[in-house]
């Protein structure tokens, strides 16, 4: 098999050759023919997270060992099944694989949530995942059918996707005409848009830097549009939603945007924090409960949200994001590309 790999953090990624492996136990081996590009593959290769006045956070000192072949959104077409898998999936068929992998006997991986595993062993993280020929799958039911969904939204699903479903689903029930902020209009940002609409959800209010980005947004269905200056985002938030608002999303997460969320909310209000952008928050505390505040973190989602947002896409209820197709051997340039924010909506690999 072949992989795009990092080989030192932040260097262009290269071409390896590796013996594939032979799956064991539940394990499945998948040939890859889908690997989504997503804005978190920045911060692995760069091996850091910028953690404010704390300093930095290394992954390799997490972990995470190179060289690795990045990839957490997989879609795949099942070659081999390890022996306690045979039978359980199709051999031939396509399906999405679950990336967020935790130890598998925890009790929260046996309750399904293994992204909230304390010895994650993410695909595209802590084993290989998807930019490469071939893939395995830690265990076979981490495979989800992806019939009916074009495979490179499938893929995906599996972490942009998932990521803003889990967002949104720790901000509803809301009324359905309660304005969503959500800060951020790359991938991400769009995705939460399609699904919000899928969800019944009806005002949505995008932010962004960049005009482009809310052109795109409103493109998607976002109901209202503001730009992020310097200056004056949270009023401007404050007068597209028609007063403070219950709940944002914020996607980027850094130092400015997690100062502007804040303070766009309302008595009651919830910011969901999403983004690995970086830096730091100070909340003025007595705020927190006077205003009856809550700030809560969200990282990625768990296997049965992936049959749920599968499930939700296969009937067709979920717009597309704009997906751009570019050959995997292209994965270094693509990234490149994200670092720049050249990039709208999802760049997704294929196999030649
Ligand atoms: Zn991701
Ligand atoms: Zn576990």
């Amino acid at each position: 098999m072949r992989a795009w790999a990092v080989v030192e953090c932040g260097k262009p990624l290269q071409e390896l050759e590796w013996t594939t492996p032979e799956p064991q136990g539940e394990q499945v081996l998948l040939e890859v023919t889908h690997a989504g590009v997503c804005h978190s593959d920045l911060h692995i290769w760069e091996g850091i997270y910028d953690l404010g006045s704390r300093g930095q956070m290394k992954l390799t000192d997490r972990g995470v060992v190179l060289p690795l072949a990045m990839g957490h959104e997989i879609v795949g077409r099942v070659l081999k099944c390890g022996p306690d898998a045979a039978g359980k999936v199709e051999v031939g068929k396509s399906y999405a694989v679950f990336p967020w992998v935790g130890c598998g006997k925890c009790a929260v991986c046996q309750a399904e949530e293994e992204n909230m595993c304390l010895q994650p062993r993410s695909l595209g993280v802590y084993q290989n995942g998807g930019y490469a020929t071939h893939v395995l799958a830690t265990r076979w039911s981490h495979l989800v059918d992806i019939e009916g969904v074009d495979p490179s939204l499938a893929a995906t699903y599996a972490c942009s996707g998932i990521t803003v479903y889990s967002a949104i689903n720790k901000l509803l029930p809301m009324n359905p005409d309660e304005p969503i902020v959500l800060v951020g209009a790359g991938g991400l940002g769009l995705q939460a848009i399609s699904i919000l609409k899928a969800l019944g959800h009806k005002a949505i209010i995008s932010v962004d830097v960049g005009q482009d980005k809310l052109d795109a947004a409103a493109a998607m269905g976002a109901t209202g549009t503001v730009l992020a200056t310097k200056e004056g985002t949270t009023k401007r938030i404050i007068e597209a939603a028609g007063g403070p608002v219950a709940g944002v999303i914020d996607l980027v997460n850094g130092t400015e945007t997690a100062r502007f969320a804040f303070d766009a909310l309302r008595k009651g209000g919830k910011l969901v924090q999403v983004g690995l952008f970086g830096g730091e928050m100070n909340i003025p505390l007595p705020l927190m409960p006077i205003r009856a505040l809550t700030v809560q973190g969200s990282y990625v989602g768990n296997v049965k949200e992936l049959r749920e947002l599968m499930g939700i896409a296969r009937s067709g209820k979920i717009a597309s994001i704009p997906v751009a197709n570019e050959p995997l051997q292209n994965a270094d340039g693509v990234l490149n590309r994200l670092r720049a924010g050249k990039i709208t909506g999802r760049v997704v690999l294929t196999a030649a």
